[in-house]
């Protein structure tokens, strides 16, 4: 366990500069520790981020001075299976995840809510934070809530805000439970688990095990809220030592489900009736149902939850339809990194066969076969960009037409010179940005601007 008493005057050593590695060196440096930043990939912008005078910095590979460092802090994008980590292991440098160490930093009487799942923890974070925030001002108390993790600060930038009686909503990603030993929130969330990082956990098993981190801790009288449809998830809870609250939209449920949605209203077995938000798609019904679920067992009364869904609106990049051009419609779902959110935005559509589906960026290990079925039901044409795209093509075998444009702005140029009044330009990519993108929102960004672009263009022409 992180003990930062034991530590002091040990050198850390904080392996990867991204958000979370930067933030945790701030850190450990404001409580006196001097730290060596170490970042494999070469990185010319290190002069921009600005970081206090005990934190120095190596990029462009590992050096030996980092085993001259008492312990190390992990980033979570790091492969379990680095090198360095296992020569760290052999030496006995004992490695920390950034979240363990950023929680160790907070007081102990917090509330701990964690979210994760394949797909809909962002969504489902911001939903329950919201909540929270709601019942945390309606109480009036001075207990302050604080949303971190991969929904956008890590752990470790909240944690000299976090003061007694808080509550800490995180959303956890596989990586950061991987690598988590001792991580136990008193109420924890698995919205869905469908292939996906396969290639960092080594396959499904070990993608499961490391999911199933979030609960393994808890105890009698913590809470565990499951999709109850889910068959992993069901499987799961047969070791849950908390109080498991089901939830399910399927009329056919593994679990005994504690909320049913019954096309207008969720009901929950303890008698609340509550609208969902006004979001698309039956997903959000279900990250609707566990943030509620998780809420209503903080003792947030059904009202204060009414009172979130109903203002809360669409998130960017999440089947975001941002311009309406000509009678097209355009949507943005750069958040789609995997197959499985692809397929649930797909279903939000009627099975008209009208969309024009932007596919591709970098691979993440799983086949691409799954698709079909609601290619052939939902798309008149699929655009393929990336590197991923011979492995799409191949795995489609023809059974949609595919287009190749490479790029994404050669997608989008081809989609609006095809599509016709009536059809839905979607980009919803089912891989990861990072083969053409700084990150998912930047992807988004670009195909908004692109479209834009166009749309504008085509209205100054049409005005003269
Ligand atoms: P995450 O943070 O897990 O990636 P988001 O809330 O950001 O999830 O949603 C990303 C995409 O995943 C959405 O645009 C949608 O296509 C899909 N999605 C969201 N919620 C769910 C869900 N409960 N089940 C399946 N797919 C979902």
């Amino acid at each position: 366990m992180f003990n930062s008493q034991k530590l002091k005057g040990r050198k850390a050593c904080v392996l990867g500069f991204g958000k979370s590695g930067r933030a945790a060196a701030s850190l450990l440096a404001a409580h006196g520790f001097e730290v060596l930043i170490s970042e494999e990939a070469p990185m010319d912008n290190i002069g921009s981020f600005v970081l206090p005078a005990s934190v120095t910095v190596e990029t462009g590979g590992h050096t030996d001075r980092i085993f001259e460092c008492g312990f190390w802090i992990k980033s979570p994008g790091i492969f379990p299976q680095n090198p360095v980590l296992l020569e760290a292991k052999e030496r006995g440098i004992p490695v920390f995840s950034e979240l363990e160490m950023a929680l160790a930093f907070m007081p102990k009487n917090i509330r701990v809510f964690a979210v994760t799942g394949t797909n809909g923890k962002t969504t489902t974070t911001a939903l329950l934070g919201e909540i929270l925030k709601e019942d945390a001002s309606r109480e009036n108390k001075g207990r302050q809530v604080h949303i971190c993790g991969n929904i956008g600060s890590p752990a470790s930038l909240c944690a000299p805000l976090v003061k007694k009686g808080d509550d800490l909503v995180i959303e956890v990603s596989s990586y950061q439970l991987e690598d988590s030993t001792y991580f136990r929130p008193q109420f924890a969330c698995i919205l869905n688990i469908t292939p996906d990082h396969l290639d960092h956990h080594g396959g499904m098993k070990g993608y499961i095990k490391a999911k199933a981190k979030v609960f393994k801790n808890q105890r009698a009288g913590d809470v565990l809220v499951v999709n109850g449809a889910d068959a992993v998830c069901a499987q799961l809870v047969e070791k849950a030592k908390g109080k498991v609250l089901a939830f399910s939209t399927h009329p056919k449920h593994l679990l005994r489900t504690d909320v049913f949605f019954d096309g207008d209203e969720l009901i929950f077995s303890e008698g609340h009736q509550i609208r969902p938000p006004h979001l698309k798609g039956i997903h959000n019904i279900e990250n609707a149902m566990a943030a509620a679920l998780m809420a209503l067992a903080a003792a947030v009364p059904a009202e204060t939850i009414q009172r979130v869904f109903d203002r809360f609106e669409a998130m960017e990049h999440r089947i975001e339809q941002f311009a309406y051009h000509r009678g097209v419609t355009y949507v943005n779902d750069s958040k789609a990194t995997n197959l499985d959110s692809t397929i649930t935005a797909l279903k939000s559509f009627e099975k008209s066969r009208n969309l024009w589906l932007i596919l591709g960026g970098r691979d993440k290990g799983a086949s691409y076969e799954g698709l079909i079925p609601y290619l052939k039901d939902y798309c008149k044409r699929v655009l393929t960009i990336g590197e991923a795209m011979n492995k799409i093509e191949a795995e489609l075998h023809n059974s949609v037409e595919l287009m190749r444009c490479v790029t994404l702005e050669q997608a989008v140029k081809t989609a609006m010179d095809g599509a016709v009044r009536g059809d839905v330009v979607l980009l919803s990519p089912a891989c990861s940005s990072f083969d053409q993108f700084k990150d998912f929102e930047h992807r988004g960004k670009v195909f908004k601007q692109l479209v834009n672009a166009r749309i504008f263009k085509e209205r100054m022409d049409g005005d003269k």
